[in-house]
C-alpha cells in the first residue's frame, strides 16, 4: 500500500514525485511510455522556466527525472487501463498488475489536438508547434500562421504579432468562437491577416517549415502560403479518459480542481494540465505538483 500514487511523469508528476520523496511518503509513478518529460520532450527549446534559459524540452524532463532518481523514487512503466477512486484505498489498475495506494494524484496531462495533415508530424519541432508561449520567440520578424478561431488561436495571434512580422490566422469558417473582445484587438492589429473559410491541406518544407498548402472550403481553390512557422491552436484534450465517472469533469473532459489540486473525490488530487486552470506551462505544473502532494500529506494526516 502507497501513501500516494501518480499516475504520469510529466513536470506535475515528476515534481509531485519529488515532493512525496521529500516528505517521506511511500511514492509510485506510473508513467506510460519509458521516458519522463510529458509533452515537453517535444519542444526544441524551453525558453521560459525560470533560471534555465534555452533549456531543451528533451533536456529539462530528463533533469526533473533525474532529480526524482537522485532522491530515491520508484517508477514502473506501464499502462494505466482502469482505477478504482472512490473508497479510502485507491486501484490503479496497469496492464500487469494493481497497485493499492491511500491517495492518487492524476498528472497524466492533456494532448494537442492535431490537424492530421501530412507534413505536420514530420515538421513538428521544426516549424510545427502546439505552443505560441512557448516557441513564439524563435519566430522573431518571421512570417507565421496560426490555425484555428478559438480563444487560444485568438491570443496566440495577438501574441505572435508582438514577435513576428506578420501573422496569419487561418479559420475554416467565417467566424471565430473566440472571445469578442480578443476579437476587436485581432481586427485591429495591423500585421494580422484573417484567411477566413480555409484548411490547411499540407504543412510543406524540407527540414523545417517553408509553407502551407490552403484550401477554400467555399469556392475549393487551393493555394500555396510560404511561413517560417505554423501555430496549431485547434484546441487541446485533457487525457482523462481513465476517470469519468469517478471524478468530477468540466465540459472540456478536465479533472475539476483548484491550486490545491483537491477533486471532487476524498484523497484524489490533480496537478498540471489536466485539471481546471487559466495557464498550461512547465512552470505552473511543477508548481501543481507540489501543491497536491502538500494536499495529500495533510489528508494522509488526517486518516491516522
Ligand atoms: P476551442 O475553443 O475548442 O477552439 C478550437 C478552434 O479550432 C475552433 O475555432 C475550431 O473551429 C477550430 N478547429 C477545431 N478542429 C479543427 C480542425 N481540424 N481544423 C481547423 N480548425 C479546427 O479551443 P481553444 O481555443 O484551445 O480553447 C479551449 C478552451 O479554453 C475554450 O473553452 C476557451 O474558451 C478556453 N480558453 C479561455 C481563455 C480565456 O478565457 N482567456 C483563453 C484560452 C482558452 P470551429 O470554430 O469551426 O469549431
Amino acid at each position: 500500500m502507497y501513501d500516494i500514487i501518480i499516475i504520469g511523469s510529466g513536470p506535475a508528476g515528476l515534481a509531485a514525485a519529488i515532493y512525496g520523496q521529500r516528505a517521506r511518503l511511500s511514492t509510485l509513478m506510473i508513467e506510460k511510455q519509458p521516458m519522463s518529460g510529458g509533452q515537453i520532450v517535444n519542444t526544441p527549446d524551453v525558453d521560459n522556466y525560470p533560471g534555465l534559459p534555452g533549456v531543451g524540452g528533451f533536456e529539462l524532463g530528463s533533469k526533473f527525472r533525474a532529480h526524482a532518481d537522485a532522491m530515491g523514487i520508484e517508477a514502473v512503466t506501464a499502462e494505466v487501463t482502469s482505477v478504482e477512486l472512490s473508497g479510502e484505498t485507491k486501484r490503479v489498475v496497469t496492464d500487469e498488475k494493481t497497485y493499492e495506494g491511500k491517495t492518487v494524484v492524476i498528472a497524466t496531462g492533456a494532448t494537442h489536438r492535431k490537424l492530421g495533415v501530412p507534413g505536420e508530424e514530420r515538421l513538428t519541432g521544426a516549424g510545427v508547434s502546439y505552443c505560441a508561449t512557448c516557441d513564439g520567440a524563435f519566430f522573431r520578424g518571421k512570417e507565421v500562421a496560426v490555425i484555428g478561431g478559438g480563444d487560444v488561436a485568438l491570443e496566440d495571434a495577438l501574441f505572435l504579432a508582438r514577435i513576428s512580422s506578420r501573422v496569419y490566422l487561418i479559420h475554416r469558417r467565417d467566424a471565430f468562437r473566440g472571445a469578442k473582445s480578443l476579437q476587436e484587438k485581432v481586427f485591429a492589429a495591423e500585421n494580422i491577416t484573417v484567411i477566413w473559410d480555409t484548411v490547411v491541406e499540407e504543412v510543406r518544407g524540407e527540414n523545417r517549415v517553408e509553407a502551407l498548402t490552403l484550401c477554400n472550403t467555399v469556392t475549393k481553390e487551393t493555394d500555396s502560403l510560404p511561413v517560417s512557422g505554423v501555430f496549431v491552436a485547434v484546441g487541446i484534450q485533457p487525457n482523462t479518459e481513465l476517470f469519468g465517472g469517478q471524478v468530477e469533469l468540466d465540459k472540456g473532459g478536465y479533472v475539476c480542481a483548484k491550486e490545491e489540486g483537491a477533486t471532487s473525490v476524498p484523497g484524489v488530487f490533480a496537478a498540471g494540465d489536466v485539471r481546471t486552470k487559466m495557464l498550461r506551462q512547465v512552470v505552473t505544473a511543477a508548481s501543481d505538483g507540489a501543491n497536491a502532494v502538500f494536499s495529500a500529506e495533510h489528508y494522509l494526516n488526517s486518516l491516522s
